[in-house]
């Protein structure tokens, strides 16, 4: 079976043969479904899903009973070839993940990717994303982020992340889970200094829905004082880095502070402003002064 998708330029190239649809699906709350995805849930031969029982409480919610097949970071290379070939014969196939928009930490990049080579029919059918629905009630600058995803389980590796980035001006955006969460922000306060601003998003969509918003030494207080509020799913923005009066930023000021209090003040200076690509002279003057 096809589906309508006359809007779609590519298929005009490709006729007779089938289309996947990249179909976002709600991050918690069910009646976040559009008319489009419904009818494209429906009306498909069939639905690669990363979970197919959380799929059909989705598909018995719309009222519908597409045949869904299993499609995970775990086979997905394989299932690329019978994707394509069911494409070809003219099958029209939606993806789904099991909350919000495939390929954004989900699976589905190596199959689009793979469509694409192939010059096969790929349609987004836009929708719920926890980092844009986050970003939207945030309050941080909008006009540039950077998505960083999940960052690594182990610390050690998290913090060559946090301080590769640190320095970053752009709003930064990461995911975070329930296990990591205070971790993460205790490693934020290391690689970005306690005053960061940070704003998480929590549970959003859902009945626990919350928005916690201050500086990282706030955000940990605020976790540390209600377990509640480290429950649940999180999306973790951080203000992009500034420069402050003296033109240099928090993490050259941390670093300088710390080596200074094992070396000289000249040498501390010296290495930060390596480091950072600041002027030694502003970077020494600071360690005079602050
Ligand atoms: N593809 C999804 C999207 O478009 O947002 C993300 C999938 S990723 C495997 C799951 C992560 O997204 C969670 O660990 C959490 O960081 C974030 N997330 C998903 N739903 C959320 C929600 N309702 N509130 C806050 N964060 C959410």
């Amino acid at each position: 079976m096809s589906v309508d998708s006359s809007n779609n330029k590519s298929n005009s190239e490709n006729q007779g043969q089938g289309t996947l649809y990249v179909v976002a699906t709600p991050i918690g709350n069910l009646e976040d479904t559009s008319e489009r995805m419904r009818h494209i849930l429906s009306t498909v031969s069939r639905i690669a899903a990363e979970d197919t029982r959380r799929t059909k409480q989705l598909l018995s919610h719309i009222g519908a009973d597409t045949p869904c097949f299993s499609f995970h970071d775990h086979n997905e290379r394989q299932k690329i070839d019978r994707v394509a070939e069911l494409l070809q014969k003219g099958d029209s196939i939606a993806l789904v993940s099991d909350a919000g928009t495939p390929l954004i930490s989900d699976p589905g990049y190596p199959l689009v990717n793979e469509l694409r080579k192939r010059g096969m029919n790929v349609v987004a059918i836009p929708g719920p994303c926890a980092l844009i629905a986050a970003l939207s009630i945030a309050g941080l600058p909008s006009d540039r982020f950077v998505f960083e995803g999940f960052l690594p389980s182990k610390s050690g590796a998290r913090l060559v992340q946090l301080h590769r980035i640190a320095l970053e001006t752009a709003t930064t955006i990461f995911y975070e889970s329930s296990h990591r969460i205070r971790a993460c922000l205790g490693d934020m306060a290391i690689a970005f200094g306690e005053e960061r601003h940070v704003v998480v998003g929590r549970e959003l969509t859902k009945t626990f829905e919350t928005v916690l918003d201050g500086t990282v030494t706030e955000l940990i207080g605020m976790l540390d004082n209600d377990p509640n509020q480290r429950k649940g799913e999180f999306v973790v923005m951080v203000r992009g880095s500034v420069k402050d009066t003296e033109g240099l930023s928090e993490s050259a000021k941390m670093l300088a502070r710390k080596l200074v209090e094992h070396l000289p003040k000249k040498q501390a200076a010296k290495i930060t402003a390596e480091v950072f690509e600041e002027k030694k002279n502003k970077v020494y003057e600071y360690l005079l002064n602050g």
